[in-house]
């Protein structure tokens, strides 16, 4: 079987493991863990801000900083089909108690005037504006990067008009290594920002979010009322620093494998698949039926992968299918589109 459902199947390399079983530990709650507290310092360093936090996952990164940024009430900008908006279970509204407000663009990419665009000038009527969601790489735009001189635009464009940024960077490091910048640049002028550990970078569970010291005082707090205060994380942290110090480099291989793939199912017929529309290690195909009795086909040819779009494929590379063949791709579209 060759799983590109996500880059979040890959399992701990065999150095995350043994680093794993000698991990020195200690009670994260009481700041007691080394490995716990030494992850914290190398992601604020990796990030560019003076303080992180551990986190069990992405979406917990997330809403702890939406809840550490806004009162109930608050207004907080998103992308349209921003992951913190569609796949978060509502968290916005219901753990922040703040109110989301999307900004639809055609292709998932932010810019300063659908920015200025969307915010209104001060009223009694209105929610209080407080805070921008920032998203790259995009997952639902297909891993697309918003690029720096943009991000950088749109940051100082919330900045001027006094929100707070929140950069969802779950797939941070692959919007770095496929501009070639580190992430630490990528994440600049954000007040807040998440990047996952559990996806690409194939650390086991976990994320990182990073900020001022006193918005991870806050923030800290706010993992423990969501039931995120973990004992012995130091066995999970040991992995992660593997994730930040040794995984990002070889992002590059899975860009340039997704790459590939689409290169190969451009001519594959009943697909529409552009290769230049690869950005990162996301591959997006369009086909002209519905995506899911395509998916049990592909599943039949050895080929697991997840649905969009009611038509719409997602493949995701990943290290663990690193060794996957293009042209075994294409025969398997191929052949669970035959007839
Ligand atoms: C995966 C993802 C998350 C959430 O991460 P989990 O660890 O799955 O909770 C958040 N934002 C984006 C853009 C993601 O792709």
């Amino acid at each position: 079987m060759i799983d590109l459902r996500s880059d979040t199947v890959t399992k701990p390399t065999d150095e995350m493991r043994q680093a794993m079983a000698t991990a020195e530990v200690g009670d994260d709650v009481w700041g007691d863990d080394p490995t716990v507290n030494r992850l914290e310092q190398v992601a604020a360093e990796w990030l560019g801000k003076e303080a992180a936090l551990f986190v069990a996952s992405g979406t917990m990164g997330n809403q702890v900083a939406v809840m550490t940024h806004c009162s109930p009430g608050d207004e907080v900008f998103v992308e349209g089909e921003a992951h913190v908006y569609w796949y978060e279970v509502g968290g916005i509204a219901r753990l922040a108690g703040a109110q989301p407000r999307p900004i639809l663009t055609p292709d998932g990419l932010l810019t300063p005037d659908l920015v200025q665009a969307s915010l209104r000038e001060e009223n009694i009527h209105y929610p209080v504006p407080r805070l921008l969601c920032i998203e790259n790489t995009h997952n639902r735009a297909g891993g697309k990067v918003l690029p720096l001189p943009a991000y950088k635009a749109v940051v100082d464009k919330a900045h001027e008009r006094g929100l707070k940024v929140h950069l969802d960077g779950a797939r941070l490091a692959n919007a770095a290594v496929a501009q070639g910048i580190s992430p630490r640049e990528a994440a600049a002028g954000a007040d807040s920002v998440m990047c996952c550990l559990s996806k690409g970078l194939c650390a086991p569970v976990g994320s990182v979010l990073a900020g001022s010291r006193e918005f991870i005082a806050t923030a800290r707090r706010n993992r423990k009322v969501l039931g995120g205060g973990m004992r012995q994380a130091g066995i999970l942290a040991a992995a992660g620093l593997i994730a930040i110090e040794r995984m990002v480099e070889r992002l590059r291989e899975d860009h340039a494998l997704a790459q590939a793939i689409a290169a190969a199912l451009h001519d594959v017929p009943h697909v529409t698949c552009d290769p230049n529309k690869v950005e990162t290690n996301m591959v997006q195909v369009d086909l002209d039926r519905p995506a899911s009795p395509v998916l049990d086909a592909l599943a039949r040819e050895g080929l697991l992968c997840g649905a969009s779009g009611p038509t719409r494929i997602r493949l995701v590379t990943h290290r663990d299918a690193s060794g996957t063949r293009p042209e075994e791709v294409a025969r398997a579209f191929r052949a669970a589109l035959a007839g």
